[in-house]
């Protein structure tokens, strides 16, 4: 079943040549032909041609034993991400037409690595969400469905949505996708994958569009824990073009996996078992707990006091940037453009046509909180507040190598739940913005399903730059978890 591997087995399966990267591809386009009028996983699906002709290129080259470490390999991108040619949307109509004349350096990465692009996922409308319901090309469904209850259309998280249903249903291998507060790692935990959140600085942000810029990091979406670190060394590496871009070696970081982790501390923090945790979700915690002991690991009990402005400080942050950034569309110099008698008429009227609700809202907030006159009281404020979560991580990690939390307070919920309350809807976050903000590396690996037949992730978090330990103790999880249920959706199913 091609639409079932990991990447590592499907880059094994073409070096031997046991199947051609052009099967592999065509049997991922006709599982997006198949499933994507249902699950609207991807926005755009390339031409066939193309993406066949990127997979002939990938198997001349394993013919001539040139094949880089994606080579081959078929993959969705998050429309978030410029591809030269290609239209980008970011979810909005304000960019709808949108068609860069560049290409991101991560996705330049992965082509230059072999990789063959399917097409564009979907996602929050500037990756401003957490249900993938804030799309103006129409929600992404989760290809997972509660048992015995086929009816009831499930979120598949977000923002990074469209990828993580694409690589639950087999729609793609991997994917790319951006964390600014969680947008790997929460809806990879909704539809049993991998995701990965390196660290800030780890993948080069240029080229891809701008949230909240000192908090964006892209980041692999996968099957496996191993493929995450195969997927991250083709993505991350230096890149002159952005300033707060690493210029630390990139370590083979699949090779961490399968690494013994006797002897490594693991801190649970008080502060993430917060009141009215779901039973199951403690559980699992409590399971995941019971594994790492079991493979030596030792776990210690550590504190992370400012967990608690996590949130607060985040929704200020974020959307104060998000003003910043989403200045730029003015139906001046690109994308949507609404004319109006007077140069304001013009920014009003694109605005009000490009923008949907929840960005208008983050603008507006952002606003707010930078204006002279509440600049301190919350900008400024919040700012403290993140160098003291920064130092609560450092301090822990003192003490411990890793963090291991839940990743999601709830497995997938139902399409026009929590929508009417976005307060309801930030909570999702309140797991994945923390390691957000200290900008640490932080993973989702699927462990388990809950009564309802919903997976449910566990995260690790490590200390910064040490992607390696945290891919180390996941692969650990998941050996234990032995995790390997698809939803009936998947493309491969009977197959
Ligand atoms: N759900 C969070 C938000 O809406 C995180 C989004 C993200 O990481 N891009 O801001």
């Amino acid at each position: 079943m091609l639409t079932g591997l990991t990447l590592t087995e499907a880059r094994a399966g073409l070096a031997a040549r046991k199947f051609s990267a052009r099967e592999l591809a065509q049997a991922h386009l006709d599982a997006i032909g198949r499933l994507n009028t249902t699950l609207n996983a991807y926005i755009t699906v390339l031409p066939e041609a193309d993406v066949l002709a990127s997979a002939d290129a990938a198997d001349a080259r394993y013919a001539a034993g040139t094949a880089g470490i994606m080579d081959g390999l078929p993959i969705g991108v998050k429309d978030l991400f410029c591809t030269k040619g290609v239209r980008t949307t970011a979810a909005s109509k304000m960019l709808a037409d949108f068609v860069p004349s560049y290409e991101s350096t991560v996705t330049a990465n992965l082509l230059n690595a072999g990789a063959v692009f399917l097409g564009k996922t979907n996602l929050d409308e500037f990756a401003m969400g957490s249900a993938n319901i804030n799309s103006a090309f129409g929600p992404t469904t989760n290809p997972w469905k509660r048992t015995g209850d086929e009816a009831t259309a499930l979120v598949p998280g977000g923002s990074s949505g469209g990828s993580s249903a694409a690589v639950a249903a087999g729609m793609a291998l991997a994917a790319t996708g951006t964390d600014t507060g969680g947008s790997i790692r929460q809806p990879a935990a909704y539809c049993g994958i991998v995701g990965l959140k390196p660290t800030y600085g780890r993948c080069s942000r240029w080229g891809t569009i701008a949230f909240a810029s000192s908090l964006d990091q892209a980041g692999p979406m996968t099957r496996s824990v191993a493929d995450a670190g195969l997927m991250l060394e083709a993505m991350a590496g230096f890149d002159a073009r952005d300033s707060t871009s690493s210029n630390r070696p990139v370590p083979e970081f699949h090779k961490a996996v399968g690494k013994s982790v006797k002897g490594l501390r693991v801190g649970i923090p008080a502060e993430y078992r917060a009141p009215g945790l779901p039973a199951e979700i403690v559980a699992m915690w409590e399971q995941g707990i019971a594994w790492l002991k079991a493979a030596g690991c030792e776990v210690v009990d550590v504190s992370l006091p400012h967990t608690r402005y996590g949130l607060t400080t985040y929704y200020i942050i974020a959307p104060a940037e998000c003003s910043s950034n989403l200045a730029r569309y003015d139906g001046v110099r690109f994308g949507l453009r609404k004319d109006a008698p007077s140069l304001d008429g013009v920014y009003e009227a694109t605005r009000a046509a490009g923008f949907g609700q929840e960005v208008r809202n983050r603008i507006l907030m952002g606003t707010y909180v930078l204006s002279a006159g509440y600049y301190d009281a919350y900008y400024l404020k919040a700012q403290k507040v993140r160098t003291l979560i920064k130092r609560d991580f450092e301090n822990a990690f003192e003490n411990v190598d890793v963090l291991l939390t839940p990743t999601a307070p709830s497995a997938a919920f139902a399409q026009g739940e929590n929508m009417d309350d976005p307060v309801q809807m930030y909570l999702n976050d309140i797991f994945t913005v923390p390691a957000s903000m200290a900008g640490v590396p932080a993973l989702s690996v699927p462990v388990g399903l809950n009564d309802a037949g919903l997976p449910l992730g566990l995260q690790v978090i490590g200390r910064h730059f040490d992607e390696e330990t945290v891919l180390s103790i996941g692969g650990a999880l998941e050996a234990a978890a032995g995790f390997t249920h698809t939803p009936s959706i998947h493309a491969g199913a009977g197959a």
